[in-house]
């Protein structure tokens, strides 16, 4: 995995402070993640830093039962979530029973850390209240 860059050093400096930063293009307003330098719909080169909104849905996912993972213990979830804003970026659902989770459902971020690492966004189901 790359390390922490030019590009991505917002993104990082976010995790930090408990945000999720995505990029958004000044010229045609699309989101995207990961970050890029120029923007994937209209290739315009002026692209700014916000934080997203840190909802969304699960749009696909996969329960790994074995395995070893230096930071999750198996069964966990590896997930593709839908944000709010458009962009699709891959995480992991925690506290979640594996058996429970469903395409398209709601979550939101959190930030975690594991071990020693730095925090780093996964995603919980948003409990009907
Ligand atoms: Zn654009």
């Amino acid at each position: 995995m790359a390390g922490v860059d030019q590009l991505n050093q917002v993104y990082f400096d976010g995790v930090a402070d408990g945000q999720l930063r995505i990029q958004q293009c000044k010229d045609c307003a699309a989101y995207q993640f990961y970050p890029r330098v120029i923007c994937k719909h209209c290739s315009s080169e002026h692209l700014s830093w916000t934080a997203a909104s840190g909802r969304g849905q699960v749009a696909s996912f996969t329960v790994v039962r074995r395995g070893v993972s230096a930071a999750f213990e198996a069964p966990y979830v590896i997930a593709l979530i839908d944000l709010e804003e458009g962009v699709r970026m891959m995480s992991h659902l925690v506290d979640v029973d594996p058996e429970q989770v469903v395409t398209g459902m709601a979550v939101t971020v959190l930030f975690r850390s594991v071990g020693e690492a730095d925090p780093q966004p996964v995603f919980t189901p948003v409990v009907a209240s």
